[in-house]
């Protein structure tokens, strides 16, 4: 039997929302989920019509949808795109990144495409070969975090960014909580809420607006927009953490048992961090700087994480943050 979309009654839906017990056409889905980011960017003021935002696009399917929502509720005047090439061996972000240099110059976008190699003179795959020639065995998805989120800052800082704009999805926003009470890391648990405040005035605030989008919804969105996916993985995604991995599973399996489980955990937490942990952090002072590189590092550092991992592989180079 034909089933019609619950919003509109008039076409035939072809997603079942299964969180909000929804049977939706292609065109209601797409308008819920602009609504309900547009709603989460609005209720913690993400960014505001003044704010010049900074996507960080990896070429997935989450980095598409973001894309396509935010360039319709935001001034494109006032949005660049970074991306950033890690440099692995057979896993061809050239393919990834092929339609975001389309999109920003259809959109008339400002891009900055650069990749590890620019910025640190080494490849991912050459940062893990000095790794293993030292016997280190520090994952590679530890380098590539850290480099990464150094390099959005740097960018977003010396170009006038006010605000990072990640692609992160609900179920990625819930693993980390999760990951962060499972450790007792109070701090990280507050740092993941989109009220916390930078600690550092180096630091360019960074903002979540899929955090309660479904990454199954951004595959859905992703489909119906007609968007090609790459399925070449990272060849490192073995050396994942392997909380976050079991976590994932399990929340996969509650999610499956009772859709919406993955929203009331992310609001429940949203609402306990508001209630009790953000008046605390309102205390905590500027973080300390690297004495070796002056990036800001945490309060009982004295070195910043990656001058500390470089440092280990003999890169001395001081890179700018
Ligand atoms: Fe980086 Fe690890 Fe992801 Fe590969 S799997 S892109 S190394 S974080
Ligand atoms: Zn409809
Ligand atoms: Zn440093």
């Amino acid at each position: 039997m034909v089933k019609y979309c619950d919003i509109c009654g008039r076409t035939i839906a072809r997603v079942l929302q299964k969180h909000s017990g929804r049977a939706l056409c292609d065109k209601c889905f797409r308008e819920d989920l602009v609504t309900r980011l547009r709603d989460e960017v609005s209720r913690y003021r993400m960014f505001t019509p003044s704010d010049r935002i900074l996507l960080a696009l990896s070429g997935g399917k989450d980095s598409f949808v973001l894309l396509d929502i935010v360039r319709e509720i935001h001034d494109t005047g006032k949005i660049g795109i970074i991306t950033i090439v890690e440099g692995v061996e057979g896993y061809n972000r050239a393919d990834d990144v092929f339609w975001i240099i389309e999109a920003s110059r259809n959109y008339g976008i400002d891009l900055h495409l650069t990749s590890f190699k620019e910025f640190t003179g080494f490849s991912l795959d050459e940062i893990v070969s000095l790794d293993r020639l030292k016997k280190l065995e520090t994952s590679p998805c530890t380098y590539c975090g850290v480099l990464r989120r150094r390099i959005i800052n740097y960018y977003a800082r010396s170009l006038g960014y006010s605000k990072v704009v990640t692609a992160h999805n609900l179920d990625d926003e819930v693993q980390t909580y999760l990951m962060n009470l499972l450790r007792g890391d109070e701090g990280r648990l507050i740092q993941t809420h989109p009220l916390s405040s930078t600690l550092s005035k180096f630091f360019i605030k960074r903002v979540k607006p899929l955090r309660k989008i479904y990454e199954w919804e951004t595959s859905a969105y992703a489909l119906t927009r007609g968007f090609k996916f790459q399925e070449v993985e990272c060849p490192y995604i073995r050396f994942r953490p392997t909380l976050r991995a079991e976590l994932r599973n399990y929340l996969y399996e509650l999610e499956r048992l009772k859709p919406g489980t993955l929203l009331k955990i992310l609001e429940a937490v949203d609402r306990y961090v508001e209630r009790e942990l953000l008046k605390k952090a309102l205390k905590l002072t500027e973080l300390p700087q690297c004495s070796i590189c002056g990036s800001p590092t945490a309060y009982s550092r004295n070195t910043c994480i990656l001058c500390d991992l470089l440092g280990k592989i003999e890169i001395n180079t001081k890179l700018p943050f």
